[in-house]
């Protein structure tokens, strides 16, 4: 008997598990049984040849009557055609073969007897199988097996050439038979619970299932093994982080976050208070917090974050404000500063008595003012610290960081997070992530497993909607002049607009490839598939391109100004200060805007090229606009066709703009590996059944299972076979992790 960890050669002999290892990267009992099939093929019973219908799928059992083989006529290449017949009616089997001679010649001699498997169509009148599946009886298994072969589902496994669906059935038959599982990896009171059904089982169903009953049973219990061992992982994971210490932070009375909320202008939703009050709590544990902060786009987290950042300068500590680009680090440190007001400007003229100070640090900051603010967070001068990834820099030292906080996550990873906690000296920093990239529950809990979430569900009050349409390019070529004229109308009106491009424009290939971040960005968030399945055969629209082209043309006489990634950050930021001050009409850029600018004034965005985003970046770009009083408009341009899988997007994008319905949207179409593999490195080669959407309730009630049975036995003393299971998956992870590093 063998086990899951014993090399697949001991089950099934040294050839096989090499051809195996080399194919498909299998090497062990457990991989093999672990790589499931795509899909079933039914057989079909046996069936006499005469009553054969077009289009179905048959597996028939006859004799060969004749072979021969031809080359082709207008290609390299051999087919092969056996005639088989059950003593009545014929039937054609039809092989396309790459050399000058095909085996199958030889294999299928007249007189020899097997099972053809394949759908029935027609070819100058004569039923044919093109390519069927074969098992010749003469050379093996008998007639009992041959009832048995047709009454079972085929199981098709994702195969290569070397590696045919046929060949890894036959390996995984063998390892299934000899498969010892002293341990169920579920518990057993569990799977009670549930009315699952026990592992071997559940491996025999899966891969060989009677039925497709039996197939969904078998699915139902190994998808349990997959979010279990998930959930017990993380519930382990986060009961080990609260055994790290951070030091309390408990709200004072007369502090900084009493002045600021005297003085905010706004009444903070229901949502902010909520969540401001979770953070609360959680700083003045002596347990670091953890805490996702997600909402739409104008939700108003920075708001919270704030909050959050003066009850920890309150209490004697200093916070840190991570923000992904340049851009958004400086408009943070200006909005900040600006609501903070004499309160953050200690030591400043008109600072307020008690106040504290704000300080920016980027990587773009000359070095006299770079040393002032590394010293400035060394000596705790300053309360607030708001930069980009320079933060994260060895030499930047802090006197007393109780807080770090992450926006806009995706852009983050956990090592950077981890490097920032580094720095705090006693404990652990507490830390807020950020993000206006909803994410549906189910992500929440797999993917950011070791958060607590906070969610922002509504927009502050008096924000009014965005109006988002899809304008046809290709069809209706009127509309995009239409547009340009909206543009003037807004801007006559005293309001400004962005028209965002894929592509940045003026570059060589490898800029547009790696060199920078923005365009890199962009191009990057859709793979080939996506790019393919509606976009134009041409190079996307540039920024450098169109601007001149606009503003020579369609919006003459307007102020025009660039933004994009190559910019020196110097011109960066005065673009976005200009922009910002009403000095420039239009800005014509590429993703740069996406995260978190706020130009209240700007009331339209024109998306060019719009299918050559995701569903979840047009959201996130549109949030630009329709920031301040006025209604915002955006609009999605495409010369995508009206049927293609693009412009469905886009006009879902339309048609809604909560943010949730489309994140569930964005993962639908994506497929659950790249949502795990970018945001954590390992999760991928874990979930193969798990579908993060459709199994919201299996993942909360495993999630439930899992902290009791955490709780209970933390270290599974009493679980061995799910220690195991655990073990394994910590593996993959490491594995996986070493492979990106
Ligand atoms: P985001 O969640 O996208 O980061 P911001 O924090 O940038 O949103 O907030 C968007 C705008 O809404 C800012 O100008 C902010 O000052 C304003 N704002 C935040 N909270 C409220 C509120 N409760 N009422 C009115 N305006 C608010
Ligand atoms: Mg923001």
């Amino acid at each position: 008997m063998a086990v899951h960890a014993d090399p697949l050669r001991l089950v099934i002999g040294d050839k096989a598990a090499k051809r195996l290892a080399s194919a498909l990267d299998l090497h062990t009992v457990g991989d093999l049984l672990g790589y499931y099939p795509r899909r079933y093929d039914k057989r079909g019973e046996l069936t006499d040849l005469v009553s054969l219908r077009e289009g179905d799928y048959v597996t028939v059992q006859a004799e060969v009557a004749r072979v021969s083989s031809r080359p082709m006529r207008n290609r390299r290449g051999t087919i092969c055609e056996a005639t088989v017949t059950d003593g009545r009616g014929t039937l054609t089997l039809t092989f396309f073969g790459r050399g000058r001679q095909d085996f199958r010649e030889k294999e299928l001699a007249p007189g020899t007897r097997g099972l053809f498997s394949g759908q029935v169509s027609s070819f100058r009148g004569k039923r044919q199988l093109t390519h069927p599946d074969y098992e010749l009886l003469g050379t093996g298994p008998s007639a009992a097996r041959a009832a048995e072969y047709a009454a079972e589902l085929i199981p098709v496994y994702p195969a290569t050439s070397q590696m045919p669906s046929w060949k890894i059935a036959d390996s995984v038959r063998l390892a299934l038979h000899s498969l010892d599982v002293p341990e169920d990896p579920l518990p057993g009171e569990l799977r009670k619970r549930y009315g699952l059904c026990g592992y071997l089982d559940a491996l025999r169903g899966i891969h060989r299932p009677v039925d497709f009953a039996d197939k969904d049973r078998a699915v139902e219990r190994l998808k349990w093994d997959e979010a279990f061992a998930l959930q017990v992982l993380l519930a382990q994971r986060r009961l080990a982080a609260a055994d790290y210490t951070a030091v309390p932070r408990p709200p004072v009375e007369n502090g900084l976050l009493a002045e600021f909320d005297a003085a905010l202008p706004f009444e903070l939703t229901a949502g902010q208070r909520q969540a401001s009050a979770d953070i609360t709590a959680a700083l003045a544990s002596d347990h670091p917090m953890n805490r996702l902060l997600q909402g739409e786009v104008g939700s108003g987290k920075t708001v919270v974050a704030i909050r959050a950042m003066l009850q920890v300068v309150d209490a004697v500590g200093q916070a840190v404000l991570l923000a992904p680009t340049e851009v958004l680090a400086q408009q943070h440190y200006r909005s900040i500063s600006s609501l903070l007001g004499p309160l953050g400007m200690a030591g400043q003229l008109g600072g307020a008595d008690h106040a504290t100070r704000l300080t920016l640090l980027t990587g773009s900051m000359g070095a006299a003012a770079r040393r002032k603010a590394l010293l400035e967070a060394a000596s705790g001068a300053a309360g607030i610290v708001i930069g980009t990834h320079a933060l994260l820099e060895d030499r930047v030292q802090f006197a007393d960081l109780g807080l770090v906080v992450v926006d806009e996550q995706h852009r983050f990873g956990v090592e950077q997070r981890d490097a920032l906690r580094e720095k705090a000296g006693e404990g652990r920093p507490h830390v807020l992530v950020m993000t206006a990239t909803p994410i549906p529950r189910t992500v929440a809990m797999t993917v950011f497993g070791d958060l607590d979430v906070s969610t922002l569900t509504e927009l502050p009050a008096g924000r009014a909607p965005i109006d988002t349409h899809v304008v046809p390019a290709a069809e209706r070529p009127h509309y995009v002049a239409r547009t340009w004229e909206r543009i003037r109308e807004e801007v006559a009106a005293g309001r400004q607009a962005y028209v965002v491009c894929p592509r940045i424009g003026d570059e060589t290939e490898a800029h547009l490839r790696g060199a920078d971040e923005s365009a890199g960005y962009s191009l990057a968030q859709l793979d080939d598939e996506d790019r393919l399945d509606g976009a134009p055969a041409r190079p996307p629209l540039a920024v450098v391109d169109l601007a001149a082209q606009l503003a020579e043309g369609e919006l003459a006489g307007l102020r025009v100004g660039i933004m994009h990634g190559r910019l020196a950050p110097d011109d960066k930021d005065k673009v976005m200060l200009a922009f910002a001050d009403g000095k420039l009409d239009v800005l014509v850029t590429t993703t740069v805007v996406e995260v978190g600018v706020d130009v209240p004034n700007a009331t339209v965005m024109v998306i060019m090229d719009a299918e050559r985003f995701g569903v979840s970046q047009l959201h996130q770009l549109r949030g630009r606009v329709g920031r301040g009083s006025h209604g915002g408009l955006c609009l999605l341009v495409t010369e995508a066709a009206e049927e293609s899988p693009a412009r469905e997007r886009l006009t879902a994008v339309a048609s809604t703009t909560d943010g949730f319905v489309l994140s569930r949207i964005d993962l639908a179409q994506r497929r659950e590996g790249d949502v795990l593999g970018t945001a954590q490195a390992g999760r991928k080669s874990s979930l193969r059944l798990l579908r993060l959407l459709d199994d919201e309730e299996l993942i909360g009630r495993a999630r439930e299972e899992a902290v009791e049975l955490v709780a209970a036995d933390p270290a599974l003393f009493s679980q061995p076979g799910l220690a195991a299971a655990v073990r394994l998956l910590v593996e993959h992870e490491r594995a996986s992790f070493l492979e990106k590093s």
